[in-house]
C-alpha cells in the first residue's frame, strides 16, 4: 500500500531540489552542510554506497557495530560509569566508520544486543517535537507495583505515525528505570518494548548468510520507540524523577544536527548515473553513514548532546 507522509515528515523530491541553486560540494565541506538547511541551495554528494536496496538494507544490518563498554554483574554494572558518559567516551574515539552503537544485557530472559541507529534518534526526536506540540503521545506508566523497585516500571505508550493512513502505534516499554536506586542501570540493560512496524520488519531482516543463525540476535530500536523513550523522560522528569533520563541509552540530534539532516531531505542529491537526472535522493543507509561521519567530523558534543543553553529543549526545534 502507498503511504502518504503527514507534511510535517514530507521531503522536497528530486525534481523539487534541482530547481534550487547549485553550490558545487567542495564548496560546502559536510560540516558546512547544516547551512543549506531552509536555504534555496542544493549540493551533490559523490556516492559512497549503491543506491541498490539490498545493499543498503544489509549494511544497515551488519555493518560495523560499535560497542559501549559490557559489563557482566550487578556490581560491575553498579560501578560502571554514568550513561552518557560511557556514550560520549565511545562515540567520541572510534575507528572506521560504524553503522550503530550498542548495549547488551548480561541478565535476564531477552539477552539481545540492543543496537541503535543515530538516524532512528534523530527521526524519533522528530517525532517526538511532532507529538508533543500536538499532545499526540499518550503515556500510561504502571508503576505501583513493588517489583518496580527492582523490574524497573511498564509504560504503555500511543505514539504518532508519520504516515496519514495509519492510526497511533500502540505498545509497551518494559524495565524503563523509574526509582533513583543502584539498580537503574542494571534495569536499563534490559529496555525492551513489543513494538512492531514495517521499519522494524525491515531492521530485522534475515539474510541467508552461510553462518547466519535462525533467529535474530539483536533488537534494533526503531524511531517509534526512541520518540517514546523521550516522551517518557520528560513525564517523570516532570515529576521530578530523573532515572529515566541518566540511564537513557538514545543520543539527540543537536540543533546543527537537525539541520544537517533537513538538509540532507531538502538540500542534498547524491550523484547516481543510473538514475533518471544522473542524481538521487538519500535513501536511509546514506543518511546513517553521513551522520556518523558528521559526528566524526565535530565530535558527539557538538552533534548528538544538547544543552539546555545551546540548543533549547528539544520540543521546540523546528523541524518544517
Ligand atoms: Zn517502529
Amino acid at each position: 500500500m502507498f503511504m502518504t507522509k503527514i507534511d510535517y515528515f514530507k521531503e522536497d523530491s528530486v525534481s523539487r531540489i534541482l530547481d534550487k541553486k547549485f553550490i558545487p560540494f567542495k564548496e560546502i565541506p559536510i560540516e558546512n552542510i547544516p547551512q543549506l538547511a531552509f536555504s534555496n541551495e542544493y549540493t551533490i554528494l559523490p556516492s559512497i554506497i549503491s543506491n541498490d536496496n539490498e545493499v543498503q538494507r544489509k549494511l544497515f544490518k551488519h555493518g560495523l557495530e560499535l560497542k559501549l563498554e559490557r559489563t557482566y554483574s550487578a556490581r560491575g554494572t553498579i560501578n560502571s560509569k554514568k550513561t552518557k558518559d560511557l556514550i560520549i567516551e565511545s562515540l567520541d574515539s572510534f575507528n572506521g566508520l560504524p553503522w550503530c552503537y550498542s548495549f547488551k544485557p548480561y541478565w535476564g530472559m531477552d539477552r539481545k544486543t540492543r543496537r541503535i541507529h543515530l538516524i532512528d534518534c534523530v527521526n524519533g526526536a522528530r517525532l517526538y517535537a511532532y507529538g508533543s506540540s500536538n499532545e499526540k503521545i499518550k503515556i500510561l506508566p504502571y508503576t505501583n507495583s513493588e517489583r518496580v523497585e527492582k523490574e524497573g516500571g511498564q509504560i504503555y505508550l500511543e505514539v504518532p505515525s508519520t504516515t496519514k493512513e495509519e492510526g497511533p502505534h500502540k505498545f509497551e516499554f518494559s524495565f524503563v528505570p523509574i526509582v533513583n536506586n543502584e539498580n537503574k542501570k542494571i534495569i536499563s540493560l534490559q529496555l525492551s518494548s513489543d513494538h512492531n512496524c514495517g521499519y522494524k520488519r525491515f531492521l530485522d531482516l534475515k539474510f541467508n548468510y552461510p553462518n547466519s543463525r535462525q533467529s535474530s540476535k539483536t533488537n534494533d530500536f526503531c524511531f517509534h520507540e526512541i520518540a517514546g523513550y523521550l516522551a517518557i523522560i520528560d513525564y517523570f522528569y516532570q515529576k521530578g524523577i530523573k532515572a529515566p533520563l541518566e540511564t537513557n541509552p538514545f543520543v539527540i540530534p543537536t540543533l546543527l544536527t537537525k539541520g544537517f539532516n533537513i538538509a540532507l531531505e531538502n538540500n542534498v542529491l547524491i550523484l547516481d548515473k543510473n538514475s533518471k537526472h544522473g542524481v538521487r535522493k538519500p535513501k536511509i543507509a546514506d543518511k546513517e553513514i553521513l551522520n556518523w561521519q558528521f559526528l566524526k567530523l565535530l565530535g558527539v558534543e557538538q552533534t548528538f548532546f544538547p544543552t539546555k543553553t545551546r540548543d533549547g529543549n528539544i520540543r521546540d526545534y523546528a523541524w518544517k
